[in-house]
């Protein structure tokens, strides 16, 4: 089943095309049915859809580096990694000592990032300390 939506002021509008109430020969059983189906919809993807007023629409920057900038400029290793979705630096996350994509807010204020690990669709808001997400994976 294809979707399409646009979100306008932080709320998903969902279509099924063919799907809207409109004035129609189907019985009313369907009519209803397809507004059944379509606030079911609308509640799945709330849940899915993490979003704040931090987030910038659009795709995730291109990323600075392939590795943690700054590990990879100290020589040190990482455990996983964080792309900022303000400006694409790379950095590694909090089970690495360097702690670089948190250090990175801290320095810049770039609020969201999002996983650089490869297929991951999660992010994470540093100023609501909550994740958001879904995303198209980063790689
Ligand atoms: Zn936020
Ligand atoms: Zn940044
Ligand atoms: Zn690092």
């Amino acid at each position: 089943m294809k979707l399409t939506g646009r979100r306008r002021g932080g709320h998903h509008r969902v279509f099924i095309p063919g799907g809207r109430l409109v004035p129609t020969a189907r019985p009313a059983a369907y009519a209803r049915l397809d507004f059944l189906v379509n606030e079911l919809i609308e509640e799945d993807l709330n849940m899915y859809e993490e979003r704040c007023e931090h987030l910038t629409e659009g795709a995730v920057p291109k990323p600075k580096t392939e590795g943690c900038e700054e590990c990879l400029k100290s020589g040190q290793t990482w455990v996983e990694l964080r792309i900022c979705r303000t400006c694409g630096h790379v950095g590694c996350c909090d089970s690495t000592p360097g702690k670089h994509a948190t250090a990175h807010y801290h320095e810049t204020k770039h609020p969201t990032m999002q996983s650089f690990e490869p297929g991951d669709d999660w992010g994470w808001c540093y100023e609501h300390e909550k994740g958001i997400g879904s995303f198209p994976p980063a790689r």
